[in-house]
């Protein structure tokens, strides 16, 4: 199975990634993760993405499309995959669906979770994250065990530099710009489902299972 997360930045596009993942046994491929395990690892990617992801702007579509068609030849891409945070242009999902017609394939799924800026905003500033296993937790509804440490790690919890309220707002300007048109784009294709991106963690999750089950 192959699905697309579409959202604003923020939306729990990678808490439901990794779920549906873990669910299908299929990885969860999140260009965002990528370039902060570039970032971390001090690549030469890694340097040229920093320079637009700290400015809440998005890395040019020719560096994201090279790592993501490198991503997809690993092995374990054969039965699917869900990608989170990719594509965000049109450039990008015109791309994307090309090389998977090179092989009769295509996207199955895009689905949209959908949630208001000002929700965004006020859970943006409350995430925490863990840098070096990538997983997200929240000051009030998705705390960690320990205060301020990751769960699964025991790396410590940070805000990330574009989680803060400056960038936020600047991501979802990008968002509304730059990759909302997609919406369009996989509704003219007949594939767009919309998830309630608001509530419970469960019941989105339980909403996108239906989808995917139906
Ligand atoms: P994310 O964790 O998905 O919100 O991504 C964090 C940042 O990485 C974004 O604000 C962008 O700067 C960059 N990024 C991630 N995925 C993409 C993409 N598909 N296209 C362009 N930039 C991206």
């Amino acid at each position: 199975m192959k699905l697309v997360l579409l959202g604003a930045p923020g939306a729990g596009k990678g808490t439901q990634a990794k779920r549906i993942a873990e669910n299908y046994n299929i990885p969860h491929i999140s260009t965002g993760d990528i370039f902060r395990e570039n970032i971390k690892n001090n690549t030469e990617l890694g340097q040229k993405a920093k320079a637009y992801m700290d400015q809440g702007l998005l890395v040019p579509d020719e560096l994201v499309l090279e790592l993501i068609m490198e991503r997809f030849k690993a092995p374990d891409c054969k039965n699917g995959y869900v990608l989170d945070g990719f594509p965000r242009t049109i450039p990008q999902a015109k791309a994307l669906d090309e090389a998977l017609e090179k092989n009769n394939d295509r996207i199955e799924y895009a689905i949209n979770v959908d949630v208001d800026d000002d929700v965004i905003i006020n859970r943006m500033s409350g995430r925490r994250a863990c840098l070096n296993c990538g997983r997200t937790y929240h000051v009030k509804t998705l705390r960690p065990k320990v205060e301020d440490t990751c769960d699964y790690c025991n790396s410590k919890l940070v805000l990330r530099d574009d989680d803060k309220p400056e960038t936020v707002k600047k991501r979802l300007d990008v968002y509304h710009k730059q990759t909302q048109p997609l919406l369009d784009y996989y509704n003219e294709k007949g594939i767009l489902h919309n998830v309630d991106g608001t509530g419970e963690i469960d019941r989105i999750y339980n909403d996108i299972i239906n989808i995917l089950k139906a």
